[in-house]
């Protein structure tokens, strides 16, 4: 008997979604269908759904179904699949993370190393949902893992929506230091306390940084940003002029700046601001701003003179999830994870739950299947 699951299909920008049944794909070799639990409303489903984040001119098409925070539990294995990436064995039912895309393992970047930059990427929210296997994204009852994805058993002292969160916020944050060769004794400035900030202090600490200073303009997310670890905040409306504001975080820093400034603002007017935080040879690494066309005036003499280097950081190499895995396992009790928790709607709820997350009514939005 063919089994049925709903998915929460995305036409247009700021069209309301429709639930639709499609029919459960069988796995194919190397394979998984995943039983969605939950899967967070993150910014970048916001901006997709704003039509800002044009999933098309990434390859995709519509209608899709966004939705890539997910986690959720073994529905069927493809012929093949006997254990996660670190080897235990995996069954119906087990809790798992994943991967949102799967790189081919045969393009050059992929034989590089870099399946973060595969030609033929395939990910969440780029398929299309009238096409097999349907299941293309997190806003459904099943997501179809494909083949060369990588998948983790999720331990079960980590609740669903902070395992949720590995995949994307909290991956993104790990790799972005990677990528800037975060070390031991480093300066760490961090624009903007949204989750990923938060995640971002937690990380930076976690990874031996002497220093962590944040900058947001909401002192509740100030507060919260100590608690994961900032050793300073500053409140970038206390200090609306550039001048002062550099001033205040050199107070931090030491006169010398930071070794990584990360961007997780989403805004251009703040890379130059940045940027002049950095130490000689720092790097910046741009994260938030992912929405095309918006740009901001560079003096690239800034970058030549301090020999500094801009990073942007979008996805993450697979094995970064198992990475953060392990940081929730570790720090989960250390860290006030419970005060990120979010509201929780019913699939069938969903244009509410992105409403109430697009107007900020709540701090963060979870559709649970
Ligand atoms: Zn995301
Ligand atoms: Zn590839």
């Amino acid at each position: 008997m063919t089994k049925l699951g709903r998915v929460a299909v995305f036409s247009a920008p700021e069209q309301p979604f429709t639930i639709q049944q499609r029919t459960l794909p069988e796995p194919g070799p190397g394979a998984v269908v995943v039983k969605v639990s939950t899967c967070n409303i993150c910014g970048s489903d916001l901006h997709a759904w704003h039509g800002k984040f044009k999933t098309t001119q990434l390859g995709g098409s519509l209608p899709t179904v966004l939705g890539h925070e997910m986690v959720g539990s073994v529905e069927a294995l493809g012929e093949g699949v006997t254990s996660d990436t670190n080897g235990l064995p995996l069954k119906v039912g087990d809790r798992v993370a994943y991967t949102y895309f799967t790189g081919c393992g045969k393009c050059y970047q992929c034989l590089h190393g870099h399946r973060v930059a595969c030609a033929n990427l395939k990910m969440a929210m780029l398929g299309n949902a009238e096409q097999w296997p349907h299941f293309v994204g997190g806003y459904a009852d099943y997501f179809y893992v494909y083949p060369g994805s990588t998948i983790y058993k999720v331990s079960e002292d980590i609740p669903d929506e902070l395992a949720a969160g590995a995949n994307c916020a909290l991956s993104q944050v790990i790799f972005g230091f990677q990528r800037a060769q975060l070390q031991f004794g480093d300066v760490v400035v961090i624009q903007g306390a949204g989750g990923l900030g938060l995640y971002a202090a937690g990380v930076a600490k976690a990874a031996g940084a002497a220093k962590v200073i944040v900058l947001d303009a909401v002192p509740d997310r100030l507060d919260l940003a100590r608690r994961f670890g900032a050793d300073h905040t500053i409140n970038i409306t206390d200090f609306p002029e550039f001048k002062a504001r550099l001033k205040e975080v050199k107070r931090f820093t030491g006169p010398r700046g930071a070794d990584i400034v990360m961007e997780l603002v989403g805004r251009p007017d703040v890379v130059n601001d940045g940027i002049a935080m950095l130490s000689m040879l720092g790097r910046y690494v741009l994260i938030g701003n992912i929405n095309g066309g918006q740009t901001y005036e560079a003096d690239p003499s800034r970058l030549v003179f301090g020999n500094k280097t801009l990073i942007g950081v979008s996805l993450y190499e697979p094995h970064v999830l198992g990475l953060a895995l392990k940081f929730l396992e570790q720090y989960k009790d250390r860290l006030p994870f419970k005060e990120l928790l979010s509201s929780k709607f019913p699939l069938d709820r969903i244009d509410e739950a992105f409403q109430a997350a697009d107007k900020r009514e709540i701090a963060r939005a979870s559709i649970v299947m």
